[in-house]
């Protein structure tokens, strides 16, 4: 009787701490971001180390100068908060901001993505996947990217759900990434996004290791069959209840999401919001 107590303890315990950390057990829910959002204290004990991230060595920080002359990169504005916001460093500094990222890069949309961006004015993060940068063709979307300024961020090797593998596979899904894309535009990704959101202690520690700071979002919809339309994606990003200063928003390598990205930014900014440049986000 009582080994089926401490049983059934433990496997709720387990549950609970799964639900807390992967927010989603499918791609990018909605709702696990809303779970961040309003969970901030529930997050902050299950990232523990997450808010020291920023304090450890930055030994991997420095560009290579490579073929691209790099410019330096400006002083830090902003940080990453524990429930994943983009936030100021200082008071002055304006917090009705933004954040654009677009993950599972650069399958079919991503160089178009980041054109009708870079028209706009408009920097983000474009968190790649390993798997779409082994070919010439993904390499040469990938450089563009790169070369138009955007930020390049890590999204794992082949998007696997990261708590179902081992330590070691954990480890090459990230690194593997680091490794190739550096190859290629001759710097190291300074943000990781795990698929789904879903961390465990060990990517925490790889991404660390890798001086890397971790970020999920703030919320997105656009892998929600109901908004796979430019028109609806674009009204659900504008008018999200989770849409307030610091957002960071989640947008995919999709068709209904490249032809609504104009009107999703301008629509931003006739709210009032800047549509910061990642680059002014302290990393590791
Ligand atoms: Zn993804």
């Amino acid at each position: 009787m009582k080994k089926i107590f401490w049983l059934s303890l433990l496997a709720m315990l387990i549950v609970l701490s799964a639900c807390s950390s992967n927010q989603a057990s499918k791609e990018q829910e909605p709702d696990d971001a809303t779970n961040e959002q309003k969970k901030d204290n529930a997050q902050e004990k299950e990232n523990p180390e997450h808010a020291e991230d920023s304090a450890s060595d930055g030994h991997k920080k420095d560009d290579n100068q490579g073929e691209k002359e790099q410019e330096a990169d400006p002083d830090p504005e902003y940080r990453v908060s524990d429930t994943w916001n983009i936030v100021p460093l200082d008071k002055e500094t304006n917090d009705e901001v933004a954040l654009i990222t677009i993950d599972d890069a650069p399958d079919k949309h991503a160089v178009e993505m980041a054109k009708t961006l870079k028209d706009l004015d408009v920097n983000a993060i474009f968190f790649v996947n390993g798997h779409f940068i082994e070919s010439d063709e993904g390499q040469e979307k990938l450089k563009e990217i790169h070369d138009m300024g955007f930020l390049i961020g890590n999204h794992t090797y082949t998007h696997p759900f990261l708590p179902d593998l081992s330590a070691d596979e954990q480890e090459e899904e990230i690194v593997r990434v680091n490794d190739k894309v550096e190859e290629i535009i001759g710097e190291r990704p300074k943000f990781f996004r795990a698929p789904n959101g879903a961390n465990t202690d060990h990517t925490k520690q790889v991404a660390k290791d890798e001086g890397m700071t971790l970020m999920n979002w703030t919320y997105g919809y656009d892998w929600e069959p109901e908004y796979q339309t430019k028109e609806k994606i674009t009204d659900m990003m504008l008018n999200s209840e989770y849409l307030g200063n610091g957002a960071n928003l989640l947008m995919h390598d999709r068709d209904w999401t490249a032809a609504a990205l104009a009107d999703i930014v301008e629509g931003l900014r006739d709210q009032g919001y800047e549509l910061i440049d990642p680059k002014l986000i302290e990393t590791e």
